[in-house]
């Protein structure tokens, strides 16, 4: 490949930016017109304006980004996150237009892309799912019969959703019929599919994924895992590496599962399987994203992989060169939200020791109000989970970004808590915090 278009933005477009510099390939950014002075833009070698600033004109707009492919004569798209990246009619345009798509098949997109497809995929393949409706339904007499058979409480979602979107928890049938017509409605609004489906609601697991690989040559492998627990409405806030509650032998069943479903779907990339941990050796399959996370660092900084100068190699046919992992450290990476759009008067990112930032940011820029929300990830890492929290502590305490409101007073309080410190905590646990 001698040329990559980057159908993104911000850190994960400057951070793929920065992984083709090291292989000498020829970056290209697409923007909205509301991104005109994004970094991204400055940093690529070359950069196409791909329309106007709402998402569905611009980086969700799939004919202008094959368009800007194709005048650039670049070999390969890759997606970053979010957008366009588990599209799957997207993967198949670049498919049909001869342009390597950053990830793998349409064919496997797709079928992970919908959960219930999924499901059933990683049930054949061997790996422990949450007990759940044997297919997924529209009627909710189907919803009622499948939640006596698994028994309140149960957690009902979209088919299609994504990112925390379209999950209701269910107590009982008392008010179902209303909860079911109310996700439905949101599910066909948000996702243009109104399937649902049903699966046993967990009340205290820890959210903990498995970040995989796999070449075209059939070899997989199970690059660390994350612990992903501690979240707000089901998104993700702060992500650990590794996950220190987890035991070795559950650990590696992990591992051995994960590996064998993508060795068994001809998994192509970087890809996560997600997990729900409820115990030594009871952890439930729940998706696998095919993509890079955007947690994906605090797997790099424990493991010495460059994850997503793993993921162009093996677009470019190269096999997986190790086989084998060498874990050590302990990394932690919270996400640094805005709550105001606007221009940021002032910027100090932390740095020092034990600290990496991944930021689109600079003085002066002024944060569209067009798009998610993340503007930067601040990610420590020191021998052991103290000492990476502490450097956190340190780094959020200096980082200064003025002119706009942040989550940063926030994520400093959560990493005092009492909870928080000794790992005393589950996926509702920030919730139940900030209620
Ligand atoms: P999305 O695709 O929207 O990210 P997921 O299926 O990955 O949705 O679930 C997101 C989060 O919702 C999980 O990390 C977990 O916190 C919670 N969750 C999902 N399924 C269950 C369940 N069966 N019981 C309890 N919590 C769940």
């Amino acid at each position: 490949m001698k040329k990559i278009l980057i159908a993104n933005r911000g850190e994960i477009a400057v951070r793929i930016i920065r992984a083709c510099k090291l292989l000498n390939i020829w970056s290209v950014a697409v923007y909205s017109t509301a991104d005109a002075t994004a970094m991204h833009v400055a940093m690529a070698d070359d950069a196409v304006c791909i329309g106007g600033p709402n998402p569905e004109d611009s980086y969700l707009n799939q004919q202008s980004i094959i368009a800007a492919a194709q005048i650039t004569h670049a070999d390969a798209i890759h997606p970053g996150y979010g957008f366009l990246s588990e599209n799957a009619d997207f993967a198949k345009l670049c498919e049909e237009q001869g342009i390597k798509f950053i990830g793998p098949s349409s064919k496997v997109i797709s079928i992970m892309g919908e959960k219930s497809a999924a499901r059933k995929t990683m049930i054949k393949a061997g790996v422990p799912v949450i007990p759940g409706s044997k297919s997924d339904f529209t009627t909710f007499a189907a919803a009622q019969e499948a939640a006596e058979q698994i028994g309140y409480p149960v957690m009902l979602k979209a088919s299609s959703g994504g990112g925390g979107k379209g999950m209701r928890v269910i107590e009982s049938d008392e008010d179902f019929q209303n909860q079911f017509d109310l996700a439905q409605a949101e599910s066909k609004n948000d996702f243009g599919d109104d399937h649902m489906y049903l699966e046993k609601y967990l009340p205290h697991p820890r959210h903990i994924e498995v970040q995989i690989a796999a070449d075209q040559f059939g070899n997989a492998i199970a690059i660390g895992e994350r612990d992903c627990s501690l979240q707000q409405r089901h998104q993700k806030v702060i992500e650990e590496a590794p996950a220190s509650t987890l035991d070795e032998v559950t650990r590696q069943q992990m591992f051995d599962v994960s590996v064998k479903a993508a060795k068994d779907i001809h998994y192509e990339g970087l890809g996560t399987m997600e997990f729900l941990f409820d115990g030594p050796e009871k952890f439930y399959f729940m998706e696998m994203n095919t993509r890079v996370q955007v947690e994906h660092p605090v797997t790099e900084l424990t493991t010495d992989v460059d994850l997503v100068d793993l993921q162009i190699k093996i677009a470019q046919g190269e096999p997986i060169p190790f086989a084998e992992i060498s874990r050590h450290n302990f990394a932690l990476e919270c996400r640094i939200n805005a709550k105001t759009a606007g221009k940021v008067t002032a910027l100090h990112l932390p740095a020092g020791h034990g600290i990496r930032t991944d930021s689109a940011l600079y003085q002066g820029y002024s944060v569209p109000p067009n798009y998610d929300s993340m503007i930067a990830k601040i990610i420590s890492f020191g021998h052991d989970r103290e000492s990476a929290i502490k450097q956190m502590a340190g780094a959020l305490d200096e980082t200064v970004i003025g002119g706009i409101n942040t989550n940063l007073d926030f994520l400093t309080q959560v990493l005092q808590e009492p909870d928080y410190l000794i790992n005393h905590t589950d996926i509702g646990w920030l919730d139940k915090l900030t209620q």
